[in-house]
């Protein structure tokens, strides 16, 4: 009876204890980090309001890890993934982003069934946090670190074991959208590729058939040639990897001792001179160029039209000549064994625009991947 009688006390007192810390803990809250704990939760909400889909729980390992959710758009006749990293109190992404990106992938052929495995996320990189995740269709995903490149290029093509990529774009680079995403999705169509799409690519743009596909200089990485290729295709954007036709980057009008159209680098300049004195004998100089030996005529004859024809004449030739080609890609992928060529910089650049040959190629594999 006794024992029983404690028991009650204990309860009781139990009960109170409870009933206090109800109380208690709630108003503690409300007080001490109710500024706090709402930002939370906002945060968590906002990232919820990204979502139209969920794709199963959340069930990070990480204890500190937040899910990105995608929302998957329907727009005409196209079906894609899209989500946001940005601060909680930022407004979700608008419709106006929702059409530009829809007409973005329909402008650049992209084929429908390769929207599957793919998501694109606007991301502001100053509201990354640690060891955030996407929550994808396929199972999570890291969102990777992102280097300065990020902030002037505004665009990343990320492919993962699980057979789903992300495109992430810096919304702070909105404005360069069309050229970014476009090249990011021919990074999608590139994955695709067979080794023969490969080869025949290589050839297409001249790439030497040892180059690494994937090279830590951007510029004269193979697969990143094949998305500038395939931004060119369909925005006529600037190619800006060194593939294709290469043209010398020290273009020279005219001299005071006679004229120079390209001025080729020491590697090259023996087959440049050869060329010209063929090309002198074909096409007599324009009497523009024999009268003009002082500075100041320089401007009025590059804008001759004599002279334009004559300059075009001599780019066909430099353009179309195997030899030359081969040799200024062989410096530009060799810059280490040519450092004289890089005195002045790089000494050739793409001639930025995409031939018909290869533009045809593009089509061909978008049509096999439809
Ligand atoms: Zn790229």
């Amino acid at each position: 009876m006794k024992i029983k009688k404690n028991n009650f006390i204990i309860k009781i007192f139990l009960f109170l204890i409870i009933l206090g810390n109800l109380i208690v803990w709630p108003y503690l809250f409300s007080q001490e980090f109710q500024n706090r704990i709402s930002m939370l939760l906002d945060y968590d909400f906002n990232k919820l309001l990204t979502t139209g889909n969920l794709f199963g729980r959340n069930d990070l390992t990480k204890s500190n890890s937040v899910g990105i959710n995608l929302q998957q758009i329907n727009n005409v006749g196209y079906s894609f993934y899209l989500g946001q990293i940005d601060y909680s109190n930022s407004p979700p992404i608008g419709d106006d982003l929702k059409n530009n990106i829809t007409q973005i992938i329909y402008k650049a052929d992209f084929p429908k069934r390769l929207l599957s495995n793919l998501a694109i996320i606007i991301v502001n990189t100053l509201a990354i946090t640690p060891n955030e995740q996407i929550i994808t269709p396929n199972g999570n995903i890291n969102v990777p670190s992102f280097n300065p490149n990020f902030l002037t290029e505004g665009g990343e093509y990320n492919y993962n074991p699980n057979n789903f990529s992300i495109i992430y774009i810096n919304s702070k680079k909105i404005d360069l959208l069309s050229g970014t995403l476009t090249h990011e999705l021919g990074h999608h169509i590139s994955r695709q590729l067979t080794n023969e799409e490969w080869a025949k690519f290589y050839q297409l743009r001249n790439i030497p058939n040892d180059a690494p596909r994937f090279l830590q200089n951007w510029y004269i990485s193979p697969n990143e040639d094949f998305a500038e290729v395939y931004k060119n295709s369909f925005t006529n954007l600037p190619v800006k990897t060194y593939f294709g036709i290469l043209e010398s980057s020290h273009k020279e009008i005219i001299g005071m001792s006679g004229y120079t159209m390209d001025q080729e680098g020491p590697t090259c300049s023996n087959i440049s001179n050869a060329l010209r004195e063929n090309f002198d004998k074909l096409h007599p100089k324009p009497k523009s160029v024999l009268t003009c030996n002082n500075g100041s005529c320089t401007e009025s004859l590059a804008n001759s039209e004599e002279f334009m024809k004559y300059s075009k004449a001599w780019n066909e030739i430099t353009d179309h000549d195997a030899t030359l080609q081969n040799c200024r890609i062989n410096v530009i992928l060799h810059q280490e064994k040519y450092p004289q060529d890089f005195q002045g910089g790089t000494p050739y650049h793409s001639k930025g625009i995409v031939d018909q040959p290869t533009k045809d190629f593009i089509k061909n594999i978008i049509t096999r991947l439809d």
